[in-house]
C-alpha cells in the first residue's frame, strides 16, 4: 500500500494566508514565529507609501505598513502579489488588469530581491480574463475567495482556493478535525486580515489552534508556493505494480507498506513483498 506524504514523511501541511501588510501583522508575525509555523503575505507595493489608513467599524485603525518595515518583518515567510492599489477588478480592461498584476510584482521582486511567483486576488471578484492575466504574468498560482471547508488539496493552481476564512463558525471543527484526519496529502490553510483578531477579539482562539497544530509531529508549516511546487511534483510520478518514479525535480516522500520512503529526482523505488 503506497500513500503520497509531504516534505520529510510528514502526513500533512498547515499554511496560514494572510492580506493587505497591514500593522497588525507585527503581532499575527510573532505568533507564527513563536510556534514555528509559516504564513504567505499577499501585499499592494502601491499602499505602502502614503501611510494609507482606515477605521474600521468597531473604532480599530487598520494602517498600512510603511516598505522600511515589511522587509525585516515578513523573514522567513512567503510574499505574494495582491495587486497595486487592492483594486475591484470588476469590468477593468485585459491592460488595466496586466498593470495592476505586473507592477506589483515588479516592485515586490525589487523591494525583497526574489521572484514573487503568488497572487491573491483583492475583493472576491475573479474571471476568467484575470486567471489569463495572472499565467500571463508567470504567476505560478492564484488564490481566489472561495474556500474548500475541506482538506483536500486542489489541482487548479490559478483558481486556488484556501480551507476556510478565519472568521467562518467552521474554523474551530475544522482545526480538530485536521488534527485526526488520515486523509492523504491533507491540508489545512486558513485565510484572513489580522485586523479581524484584533476586531473580533480573536487572538487567543487563532494562538489556541496555532499552539495545537505546531504540537503535532506528522504536520508540516509550509508556504503556499511550497505546498503548491511540491503537489506539482507530485504529478510527475509514475506509478506501476512494480516501482514508483519520480520524474520532477524535487524529492518526494511516499509510505511504503508502512515505511517513510524518500525518492530523489529521477530515481525509482521497486514495489517489492
Ligand atoms: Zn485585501
Amino acid at each position: 500500500m503506497v500513500k503520497k506524504l509531504y516534505p520529510f514523511g510528514k502526513a500533512k501541511a498547515f499554511n496560514v494566508t494572510y492580506d493587505d501588510g497591514i500593522l497588525q501583522d507585527v503581532r499575527f508575525v510573532e505568533l507564527l514565529n513563536k510556534y514555528n509555523l509559516k504564513g504567505t503575505f499577499n501585499l499592494n507595493s502601491g499602499l505602502m507609501e502614503n501611510e494609507f489608513e482606515w477605521t474600521h467599524e468597531s473604532g480599530v485603525v487598520v494602517k498600512r505598513l510603511p516598505k522600511e518595515k515589511v522587509l525585516s518583518l515578513y523573514k522567513g515567510h512567503e510574499i505574494a502579489s495582491h495587486t497595486l492599489t487592492h483594486t475591484y477588478f470588476q469590468d477593468k480592461s485585459e491592460a488595466e488588469i496586466m498593470t495592476e498584476l505586473s507592477e506589483d510584482k515588479k516592485n515586490l521582486e525589487k523591494l525583497f530581491n526574489r521572484e514573487i511567483k503568488g497572487f491573491a486576488v483583492p475583493f472576491d471578484y475573479y474571471d476568467d480574463l484575470i486567471e489569463y492575466c495572472t499565467k500571463k504574468c508567470g504567476f505560478e498560482y492564484a488564490r481566489i475567495s472561495e474556500e474548500t471547508l475541506s482538506f483536500k488539496p486542489q489541482t487548479d493552481y490559478h483558481r486556488w482556493k484556501a480551507t476556510v476564512f478565519h472568521l467562518d463558525v467552521a474554523l474551530e471543527n475544522l482545526a480538530k478535525d485536521f488534527i485526526s484526519t488520515d486523509e492523504e496529502l491533507a491540508l489545512f490553510q486558513i485565510v484572513g486580515h489580522s485586523y479581524d483578531l484584533d476586531t473580533e477579539n480573536m487572538w487567543d482562539e487563532i494562538e489556541s489552534i496555532f499552539k495545537e497544530i505546531s504540537s503535532q509531529s506528522d504536520i508540516l508549516p509550509m508556504t503556499t508556493i511550497e505546498i503548491i511546487d511540491y503537489l506539482k511534483a507530485m504529478e510527475q510520478v509514475e506509478f506501476t505494480n512494480s516501482h514508483i518514479k519520480n520524474y520532477s525535480e524535487k524529492a518526494l516522500w511516499f509510505l511504503v507498506n508502512g515505511n517513510v520512503c524518500e525518492i530523489d529526482p529521477e530515481c525509482k523505488i521497486a514495489l517489492g513483498k
